[in-house]
């Protein structure tokens, strides 16, 4: 296959734009898509202070590089979670190490087991019934949330792409789970003042075109995925959803951009649906939907997990 543009051998087909791209307009081409999702979603522009959610793998190391390409004032965070098969966190620590010297950028690490005293796996067996997982989701959002606001940026960026949104979206709708459905947007506003505002800007791109970027920039991300996501349900809905493409293509981007122009026009969902009312965390003071202390300071707290443990609760 040729480029679509110049002719040259093309290093990419992509079937739902009937294009094929050499190496030097595909990497030309991608950051015009994240730049018209940032613009037609209203993401940011060049004068926020944007913190990007980085884990060493090829969508938010490429993400970082794109938005750096594209002149945006970026710096990134890296949580090591503390999962030690395969050293998994000391190695994607090393590659986001390695991209930000490389690109002379900041950024800055939280750890979660020297912050709070325990690793993510440690965690999640002491609360047992909890998965690894559900534990990584609140213990992410909680320190994303708070660091981007206590340092004063404007935005979080997270490397979510076109298939991992689809296939939570598959999900979602699966289960009619309309409080998510309600929530799943490109961009969350900073709806509460204890909210960062939160923005996927890789949306419009295939996971096989992340993988294509990284390896043509000449990307160096971590190919293994976390241990924990073996099994997991998404990637079997990102299966299904990959199975669909290939019979009809253009269908995962049809589905997904499909259903967020639906929901902008408020076809979908009444507009408040899936606002939650949400308390202050007696402890942290982060916004909670439950009374008294959140989730995550619950997480940490000792006794109460003891208490748990007496009553034989998960
Ligand atoms: S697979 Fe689970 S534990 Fe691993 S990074 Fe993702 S959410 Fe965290
Ligand atoms: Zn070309
Ligand atoms: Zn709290």
């Amino acid at each position: 296959m040729k480029c679509t543009k110049c002719g040259q051998p093309a290093v990419i087909n992509m079937r739902q734009h009937r294009l094929g791209l050499c190496a030097d307009h595909f990497v030309e081409w991608v950051p015009q898509q994240v730049q018209r999702a940032i613009e037609k979603y209203d993401m940011f522009t060049p004068e926020d202070r944007v913190l990007i959610a980085v884990s060493g793998g090829k969508d938010s190391l490429s993400l970082w590089d794109i938005l750096l390409r594209l002149g945006y004032s970026v710096e990134g965070i890296y949580i090591n979670l503390g999962i030690p098969h395969d050293s998994y966190s000391d190695v994607s620590q090393q590659k986001v190490e390695a991209f930000a010297a490389a690109h002379d950028t900041p950024f800055r690490v939280v750890n979660v087991k020297r912050e709070y005293g325990e690793s993510i796996p440690e965690v999640a067996r002491r609360k047992r019934g909890r998965s690894p997982c559900s534990t990584c989701g609140l213990v992410k959002r909680h320190i994303l949330n708070e660091v981007t606001l206590r340092e004063g940026f404007g935005v979080l960026a997270t490397g979510h792409n076109l298939d991992d949104e689809a296939a939570v979206l598959f999900q979602n709708s699966l289960h009619w789970a309309t409080g998510y459905l309600a929530r799943q947007a490109p961009v969350l506003p900073a709806s509460h003042a204890g909210l960062a505002r939160k923005v996927k800007p890789l949306i419009r791109l295939y996971e096989r075109e992340m993988a294509a970027y990284a390896l043509v920039r000449g990307i160096d991300y971590i190919y293994e995925e976390c241990p924990f996501s073996r099994g997991a349900t998404t990637l079997f809905y990102k299966e299904l959803l990959d199975q669909l493409e290939a019979e009809s293509p253009g269908a995962k981007q049809q589905y997904y951009l499909e259903f967020l122009r639906a929901r902008a026009d408020g076809r979908l969902l009444p507009a408040d649906a899936g606002k939650p009312v949400l308390n202050q965390c007696q402890k942290c003071g982060q916004p909670t939907t439950a009374p008294g202390t959140c989730s995550f300071c619950r997480l940490w707290d000792v006794e109460e997990a003891a208490h748990e443990d007496s009553n034989g609760d998960s």
